[in-house]
Order: structure tokens, then sequence, then C-alpha cells
């Protein structure tokens, strides 16, 4: 899942307000008035003019549904979402049973509570949200028109196929200055003073604020698989992180620069001096030896580069801190899923930044496959081998294999294709 539009994210929004009473649906004359008074609050905050008025239009949960429909189908091809779906169950990070669309249409339907049509230059405004949730809400979203009119948002709008690391990472910077300027504000209305967002661990905090409401609120939210949870929140966390390290660094200034050299990982958003400090760019991993050759009877359905973030998310089963330990150091990787009837496969190859960080993430990988493919057994290791294999009674294998900086996962197909794949790979 990628962000398909720039949403404000009703659960994400509401944190700032939770202390308070709930109160009544503003009508759409005190909505637009609420609109322009947080307008000029932006601006200031943000140290950057608007150059063209906004349009302001309220608008029903009825058009949002609309709105999202049609950025989806810009988005992707017809059964390009699906075929990521598969994807995320081929990884194992959501259930097979899942229908992949229909949920995440859902979870995006609840959490909608504005969004900013970069398109049509207009700020749609939730009509049926209440008045303590909508300044918090129209101060993310009029940032977003703000960086439209600087940075043209349009133009790193789009999708990114075959690399949704870059793509989240474009959205972090995005997504996690909107949530900046969203607290700055909240903050400054509620007669607090300068905050530094650099020493707070956000994350935590509204993570855990989240978690709290999250249940009774957002039931779509409740009861996401945890990677699809963790996915949608990251540009919004994560980026609240990076966007507040930068700014530490060198003021708004420093992020109107980022604008022009946009951070390319989600390793550098995790990891804000990697891009701030001493860049690390993100390598690239070829797998198109595989081109070379038929994979009988299987077909490649999806291509993508995981990155630092979800690689972490196929980590899940173990302990946090090992599972950031062994992502950490990450340099790049490819990913191909493979389908044959209903049975799904991947190959990924990736790359590391020393030989200990690959062997690192070897073994945590291999320690992970208990547990998402109970039905394999680890085969002891043939002498002078460097790989491990594992294989269940239909002759499937795991196989995780690491070569200097580089390490080869190839889940779950048949061990002699595998054996093949693996020797055309190296
Ligand atoms: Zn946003």
């Amino acid at each position: 899942m990628r962000r398909i539009a720039w949403l404000g994210l009703a659960l994400l929004l509401s944190v700032p307000a939770l202390a308070e009473e709930p109160a009544a649906t503003p009508s759409p004359a005190e909505l637009m008035s609420l609109a322009r008074s947080v307008q000029e609050r932006v601006a200031k905050l943000r140290e950057l003019p608007f150059k063209k008025t906004i349009r302001f239009e309220t608008t029903t949960k009825d058009k949002v549904r609309a709105y999202l429909l049609q950025s989806l189908e810009e988005q992707y091809r017809p059964g390009e979402l699906e075929q990521e779906g598969l994807a995320w169950k081929a990884l194992g990070l959501v259930p097979a049973e899942l229908d992949y669309r229909a949920f995440m249409l859902a979870l995006y339907e609840e959490q909608v509570g504005g969004y900013y049509d970069p398109k049509k230059k207009t700020f749609y405004l939730a009509e049926w949200i209440g008045a303590q949730l909508q300044e918090p809400i129209i101060a993310h979203e009029l940032c977003h028109a703000l960086d439209d009119q600087h940075f043209d948002l349009s133009k790193f709008n789009d999708r990114i196929r075959g690399n949704s690391d870059a793509m989240y990472a474009r959205s972090a910077l995005a997504e996690g200055e909107a949530t900046l300027l969203m607290m700055m504000d909240s903050l400054q209305q509620a007669g607090g003073g300068d905050v530094d967002f650099s020493l707070l661990d956000l994350d935590g905090m509204l993570g855990a604020a989240m978690m709290s409401l999250q249940a009774q609120q957002f039931p779509q939210f409740a009861a996401a698989p945890e990677a699809l949870r963790e996915a949608l929140m990251f540009p919004y966390l994560k980026g609240l992180s990076f966007v507040s390290y930068g700014k530490k660094r060198g003021g708004w200034k420093r992020i109107d620069r980022a604008y022009a050299e946009l951070p390319r990982s989600t390793e550098q958003i995790m990891h804000p001096e990697k891009y701030f400090d001493e860049r690390d760019a993100p390598v690239e991993v070829p797998l198109s030896a595989l081109d070379r050759k038929a994979l009988s009877g299987w077909k490649m359905i999806f291509e993508d580069v995981l990155g630092e973030f979800m690689s972490l998310q196929l980590l899940s089963s173990l302990e946090d801190d090992e599972a950031r330990r062994a992502t950490a150091g990450w340099d790049g990787d490819r990913l191909r899923v493979y389908q044959k009837g209903d049975a799904l496969a991947f190959v990924l190859l990736s790359q590391w930044d020393s030989e200990d960080d690959a062997v690192e993430w070897a073994g945590a990988f291999a320690k992970t496959v208990k547990t998402r493919d109970p039905g394999f057994e680890h085969q002891p290791a043939v002498r002078g081998e460097t790989r491990m294999l594992f294989t269940d009674p239909e002759r499937r294998a795991i196989i995780v294999e690491r070569r200097g900086r580089a390490v080869l996962v190839i889940d779950r197909l048949p061990q002699d294709l595998a054996e093949e794949v693996r020797k055309l790979v190296w």
C-alpha cells in the first residue's frame, strides 16, 4: 500500500484534540472562516507566504469515497492493486484471505478527515468532522497546499512503479512536515511555548495515544494487520521525526531544500543523519538475471524495492530491538513476487553496508521462517555450502544465502527451481 492522495488522517490528527470534549459539527460558513484564520497562522509558522488564494469547499463522505476511488484508478492500472495485495500475502504481512482492495478502501474512508487536491488546487473540508478536530486537520492540509504552491507537489505525487521505498520516503517528507506544522499550531493555540520536537519521543507518544482510541473510534484501523497499520502511519510518524531533525539543523530553509533533492529511501527517513548529515544513497540491486529464464509456469506479478522500513516489517515476529538492529545497515534491495495458481513465492536480493550487517539480516530472516512458515524444516548444512535451506513435505524450499555483503532469499519455490534461481542470481 502506498499513499494515494494528500489525505488528512483523522486518527492521527485527532491526537491533539484528544483531551477535549467533542464539539458540534460547524456549519459550512463557520468552517470557511475557521479555514481562513488557520491559513494565516500556517503561513506565519511555516515562514512561507501563500502565493495564490486557496479554494475551500466542503465535502461529504460519499464524495470522499468517489475521490478515493478515482485516485486509486489514476495511480493503479487495472489489477495492479490486487497484485500489490498478493505481494503482501507472499511476504506474510497480511492474511491470505484478506480482500486487500476492499480493506484498503474502507481503511482510507474511515481515516479521511479532509484532503487537498493538488490538481484542482482545492482544499476539501469534511462536513462530518467536529469543530475541535477541524483545526488540526485544516492546519495539516493547508501545509500541503502551501508546499504545493512553492514546491509543486503534483510533480512527485505519482506512484513510482517498482520503488515503493522511494515513494514512502517522499511522502514522509510532505506528511512529516504537515504533521509538524499541525502540532506546532495546536501547541501555540493551547498557549504552549516553543517545543523542541526533535527531543521528544513523538513516535512513542503518538503511537500510545492512537492505540488508546483506535478500537472504539476506528474499528477498521484496529482490525488492520500490523504491517498495514505501520505502513499507513509511517509517513506521518517517521516523517515527523525526520522533518524535525532537518528543521533543527537548518530551519525551514533546510526543509525547502529537501524538496529539490528528495529523500530516496525509508532508510534516510528512519535515520535522518543519513540524509541531512552524511548522505547514504540507496544502491540499485538488479534481479534482471531472472529475466533470462522462464520460471516454468510461475508468473512474475510484482517487482519492488522493499527498503529498510518494509524489511523491518518482515521481522515482526522478533523482538523489536533485534529486528531494528538486523535491518539497520540496509543499502539496497530488489523484490520479485511470483504466482502459479494459488501459490505465491518471492525472491529478494538485498545489499548491506558491511558483511556483518548482511550476516545479521540473513540470521534474523531465517529465524522468522519458523513463525511464518511452520511447515518448513531447517535442513542441516552441506559442507562448504553458504546457504540455509528449509523444505516442506511438498518439496518446496526456502533458501537464505549470504555472499559478501549480499543476501539472497528465495521463498517457497519448488526446491529444484529454487536451486536454478539461486544459481542464476549469483
Ligand atoms: Zn497529509
